[in-house]
């Protein structure tokens, strides 16, 4: 079993901490909320009083932060890998939030100057399936890194994928939620549509899902509440995977399409729309609350 320094408890972090506690290791949690932090500790982590000491004289170090700034002021600022690299030999970093390729790869070069290995290994399955394990996990670094990583990665997750070198990960992961954010549009048009037409809520749902529109975000998301309980718009949409989160990675997207000279109309259009949406107030709202937005709601 292994010693993990773990930093942000958040809707992501908190069930990751309490799966490896299930799984045996023993874990130090650090996290600038105390709320997120008790959380930590009824899961069974110790709480560390910062995130350097978290990641002191451990074997992995994980951390689950919002933003690219969280990430950089946590490593470098925050003194997570000087204390990495003076702690037990050959810690494995992790970085587990959804930030943007170039901090991924400048945080890589800071961890390797400091003598650390470290893989980018953002996530997909939302916090069911963090609470589940069922993670999938897309993986940028190298491939004993890879390796070494896997063994922890597994006690949180399912599909655990080696995607390429440092930041190919997160090159993954944007892809992924482009088309997430793009899905969650045309569900919100269909739906709202669907209803002004006639139509009954439940039995356009079971037509999307045995059809060809058919998607995860239309059986776990569904944006109109009823269908599926378990949905975030059957809890007023309490997230879940917030907008303004969706619409930090559908930036990251465009700025990825710019850089790999790409045209993404659809992503261009979803980006837009998520940021009419939170600029109403509904960053705090699950992902899934856009169709309030296409409803003509604030
Ligand atoms: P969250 O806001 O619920 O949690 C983030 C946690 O990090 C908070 O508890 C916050 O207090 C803590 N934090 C922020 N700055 C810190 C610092 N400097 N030191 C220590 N702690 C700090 O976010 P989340 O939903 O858990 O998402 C985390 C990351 O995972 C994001 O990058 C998000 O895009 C990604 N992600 C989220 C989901 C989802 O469904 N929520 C799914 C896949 C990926």
């Amino acid at each position: 079993m292994a010693t993990i320094g773990f930093i942000g408890i958040g809707n992501m972090g908190g069930p990751m901490v309490r799966n490896l506690v299930r799984a045996g290791h023993a874990v130090k949690a650090f996290d600038l909320s105390e709320d997120a932090l008790n959380f930590a500790v009824q899961a069974g982590a110790r709480a560390a009083g910062t995130a350097a000491d978290a990641a002191t004289a451990v074997e992995f170090v994980v951390t689950m932060l919002p933003v690219g700034a969280n990430v950089r002021d946590v490593y470098l600022q925050g003194g997570v890998l000087a204390a990495a690299s003076t702690g037990a030999a050959g810690t494995v970093v992790i970085d587990s939030s959804t930030i943007d390729v170039e901090t991924s790869q400048a945080v890589h070069l800071a961890a390797a100057d400091a003598g650390l290995a470290m893989l980018d290994a953002p996530v997909s399955g939302g916090t069911m399936g963090a609470e589940a394990g069922t993670l999938t996990f897309m993986c940028g670094g190298d491939n004993a890194t890879f390796k070494a990583a896997r063994t922890i990665l597994a006690d949180m997750g399912k599909n655990i994928v080696h995607c390429g070198g440092p930041g190919m990960g997160q090159a993954t992961k944007i892809c992924n939620n482009m088309v997430v954010g793009v899905a969650m549009l045309a569900l919100s048009e269909a739906f709202v549509m669907g209803e002004r037409l006639g139509l009954d809520r439940q039995t356009l749902f079971d037509v999307l899902s045995t059809s060809t529109a058919d998607s995860w975000a239309l059986r776990n998301m569904c944006p109109a509440p009823g269908p599926v309980a378990t949905a975030p718009s059957a809890r007023d949409y309490q997230p879940g995977f917030a907008a303004a989160l969706m619409l930090k990675d559908l930036r990251l997207a465009q700025a990825a399409a710019q850089m790999a000279e790409t045209a993404t109309p659809l992503g261009a259009t979803a980006a837009a729309t998520y940021a009419l949406h939170v600029g109403n107030g509904n960053g705090a709202l699950d992902t899934s609350s856009i169709i309030k937005l296409i409803q003509g709601e604030r």
